[in-house]
């Protein structure tokens, strides 16, 4: 068990409470990581702070299988930390990390001591010049799907901001869930800025077909909110009425507390290849992680597999393993029949190689300097540790080699 007796008193005199291993999050990485500390040490205690309001849960399934299985329920969405003997304490913020101390101080006043301290904050999502409105949902947690539940179906009116995946996945739910939906998105194709022109069209097309309205080319600019409804105001001056507007745009790492404990920020909390930041005895991974992926270069991951493969790394590694991360993550995604996967950079303004295997499927190799530095697999199953194969090539390669090669 890692000592903890040289932390320091609080300002009232009296000692914190101590923990082995505390976890800053409440989000994928935290239990994961909580659940390898405890099954490599039992005895470890380990205190999980999350300003979240429910127990940690599976983040993807809010915009995909709660909303296509009926079957599938929010109790079957969540990942079991109260079974693996962590303290959870729920809508806590950790608000100021002591490095000399070895404590955390949260927003409930209290202040905690570590052996081991792990930031696992994950990101806050984009926001835009709207009204504080219930009906406006920046979509990120299970409070968020439960709101946009209650504000959908019954044939209303929902606007979906961006074209990436949140967006894109929210919109594919609420159309098949009884909701008229306007997607605005600033692409002249949806997935354009990501998918080659032949599979953007396709993707395009899935929402055509399921009555989905595509507002191409803008950006939501403004809007205010009155008891009819939400009156939005996209960058082309053109007006959309909605019963709720969800926005998709992304996240900014939350790498607040790191940047006040004085640990090395870079776009990302900079960690070694066992996810510890500049301090040794403080730990990264997820979202907020910047990290040396072995195939792809220092990089920033915001994806599920990246999170569920580095909580229990690093949660093994706090406990006492000397482990590095090896895993290349993917990231995928489904919409409607559509089922796609990632390795990689995609980005459809390099140069790509596709490989059409029939029946909808494909594999588009993305090029940069003669070398793949992304592999789409376009309802392809089970190809990914071929993908990562042609990427750790990485030196130039012939494109008609690439025909075939997954
Ligand atoms: C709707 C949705 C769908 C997704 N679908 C996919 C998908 O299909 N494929 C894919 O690859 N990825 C997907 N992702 C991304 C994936 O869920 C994330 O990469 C993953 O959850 C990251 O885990 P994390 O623990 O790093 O961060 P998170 O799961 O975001 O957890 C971070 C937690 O930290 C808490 N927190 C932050 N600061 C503090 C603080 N100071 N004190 C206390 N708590 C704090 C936050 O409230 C949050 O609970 C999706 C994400 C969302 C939101």
């Amino acid at each position: 068990m890692t000592d903890t007796s040289s932390t320091g008193p609080t300002t009232d005199g009296t000692a914190p409470e101590a923990f082995d291993h505390v976890v800053v999050g409440g989000g994928m990485v935290a239990a994961t990581a909580a659940a390898a500390i405890r099954e490599a040490a039992p005895d470890a205690t380990v205190l999980v702070l999350s300003d979240d309001v429910d127990a940690p849960y599976t983040r993807p399934a809010l915009s995909k299988k709660l909303w296509t299985d009926p079957e599938y329920t929010e109790d079957d969405n969540d990942m079991g930390l109260a079974g693996t003997g962590a303290e959870l304490r729920l809508r806590t913020r950790a608000t100021a990390i002591d490095r000399d101390a070895r404590t955390v101080t949260t927003s409930d006043g209290a202040t905690v001591s570590y052996g081991r301290l792990l930031l696992a904050t994950g990101g806050s999502p984009t926001t835009l010049d709207l009204p504080d409105d219930d009906r406006v949902v920046y979509f990120r947690t299970s409070a968020d799907y439960r709101r946009l539940r209650a504000l959908s179906g019954g044939q209303r009116h929902v606007v979906v901001v961006g074209g990436s995946y949140i967006g894109t996945e929210i919109a594919a739910a609420l159309v098949q869930n009884d909701t008229r939906v306007t997607l605005v998105f600033p692409d002249e194709v949806l997935g354009g800025a990501v998918f080659p022109p032949e599979l953007a069209s396709s993707f395009e097309r899935r929402y055509e077909e399921a009555g989905v309205a595509l507002a191409r080319g803008r950006r939501l600019e403004r809007g205010t909110a009155d008891d009819a409804g939400l009156h939005l105001v996209l960058d082309d001056g053109s007006t959309l009425d909605a019963d709720a507007v969800v926005v998709g745009l992304g996240i900014t790492p939350s790498v607040e507390l790191a940047e006040q404990a004085g640990l090395t920020v870079d776009d990302g909390i900079v960690v070694d290849a066992s996810l510890r930041t500049s301090d040794p005895l403080v730990f990264a991974a997820g979202d907020v992680a910047m990290y040396p992926d072995r195939i792809l270069g220092r990089r920033r991951v915001e994806h599920v597999d990246n999170a569920k493969e580095q909580g229990p790394l690093v949660g093994r590694v706090m406990a006492g393993s000397d482990e590095e991360y090896a895993h290349t993550p993917y990231y995928y995604s489904k919409v409607f029949d559509l089922s796609y996967e990632a390795v990689g950079t995609i980005d459809s303004t390099t140069d790509t190689v596709v490989d059409d295997k029939g029946d909808g499927a494909a594999v588009a190799y993305y090029l940069s300097d003669d070398a793949v530095v992304g592999v789409l697999l376009w309802n392809v199953d089970e190809a990914r540790d071929a993908a990562r194969a042609v990427l750790a090539e990485g030196s130039a390669v012939d494109r008609d080699s690439l025909v075939g090669r997954i």
